[in-house]
């Protein structure tokens, strides 16, 4: 793998600038907005980085691809399909616009709130605690190593204490009959995973795996079936980078997730994961510096699948 990482750096250090910091989670506001980092890691095991690529930060949404393999590994493909959709806009093909829809279990995205609350439902376990200690345990074994993901115990208090939009999700699923549990606690794993912490490389391990049919890099034995990480990846394609999915595929041209702690998380299918941090968001949430910082890897290294 030879590409100029420094150079490219270089080049979207100015970015950072343009971007803000999100102020609806308080603790997320604390963040450094210079912070630019980048790990590659190929499926063969080569591993290169630049930046601030030992900075932890929460992974917010890219727990929810996680969710979502959770999901498929306790229940199969069928019955986490007859949970929520895998649709990006669940709208007709003639709709204008939908002011007052009902809600369908079907027009539910995994990779949007909603949808990924909805999953936090179907993760096996006798308390939402196990619930989410199996979601953590999962995050370790897709990063190869226990003690890059941690779980930051500052962002979780605050995201409870200021997500009430989140809550009135949550109860909009109870009065829906989408969840039938209690929805504090559905919300508090919900919480708790969008706090789970990692760096560049810990995001570019996770999305190595997804990158290579499942197994870890260097290896052919699949730690989760092959079949799941497709799926996930077709998920992330179509909107993991939420209602910029559509520019980011013109742009960049590969799955990927994004979270609102300044990480993206970038498959490419049967070559690499590559993780990104930068704190300072576009409008749409997606890590402004991050994304550019793709566009131009993915020129360079010809990554787009499309
Ligand atoms: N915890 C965040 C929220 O629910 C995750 C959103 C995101 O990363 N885009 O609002």
């Amino acid at each position: 793998m030879s590409v100029h990482l420094e150079e490219m750096l270089a080049a979207c250090k100015p970015y950072t600038q343009q971007g803000q910091l999100p102020s609806y989670i308080p603790a997320l506001k604390k963040g450094d907005p210079k912070h630019l980092g980048v790990c590659l890691l190929s499926c063969d095991g080569q591993l290169i980085q630049a930046g601030d690529c030992g900075v932890q930060f929460s992974i917010q949404s890219i727990v929810k691809p996680i969710l979502l393999l959770q999901a498929l590994l306790d229940n199969g493909v069928d019955a986490v399909r007859a949970h929520v959709g895998v649709e990006a806009t669940g709208k007709p093909f003639d709709a204008i616009n939908y002011t007052d829809q009902v809600l369908d279990s079907q027009h539910l995205n995994p990779m949007v709130n909603m949808g990924a609350i909805a999953v936090c439902s179907l993760i096996r376990g006798s308390s939402y605690q196990e619930r989410f200690h199996r979601l953590l345990a999962l995050t370790r074994l897709l990063a190869g190593e226990d003690a890059r993901i941690q779980v930051n115990e500052d962002v979780y208090r605050s995201e409870k204490a200021s997500g009430n939009k989140n809550r009135a999700l949550a109860y909009l699923l109870k009065t829906y009959g989408i969840i039938q549990d209690d929805v504090e606690e559905v919300l508090d794993c919900y919480f708790h995973a969008c706090a789970i912490s990692t760096d560049c490389v810990g995001l570019a391990r996770i999305g190595c795996v997804l990158a290579n049919k499942g197994c870890q890099p260097g290896s052919q034995d699949p730690i989760i079936p092959p079949e799941y990480a497709r799926f996930v990846n077709a998920i992330l394609t179509t909107c993991g980078m939420y209602d910029g999915s559509g520019d980011f595929a013109v742009r960049v041209g590969v799955p990927a997730k994004s979270g609102v702690g300044g990480g993206i998380m970038a498959v490419v299918p049967s070559r690499m994961g590559i993780g990104i941090f930068s704190p300072a968001l576009d409008a749409k949430g997606n890590s402004l510096a991050g994304t550019r910082l793709l566009e131009l890897l993915s020129r360079e290294l010809n990554l787009s699948i499309f």
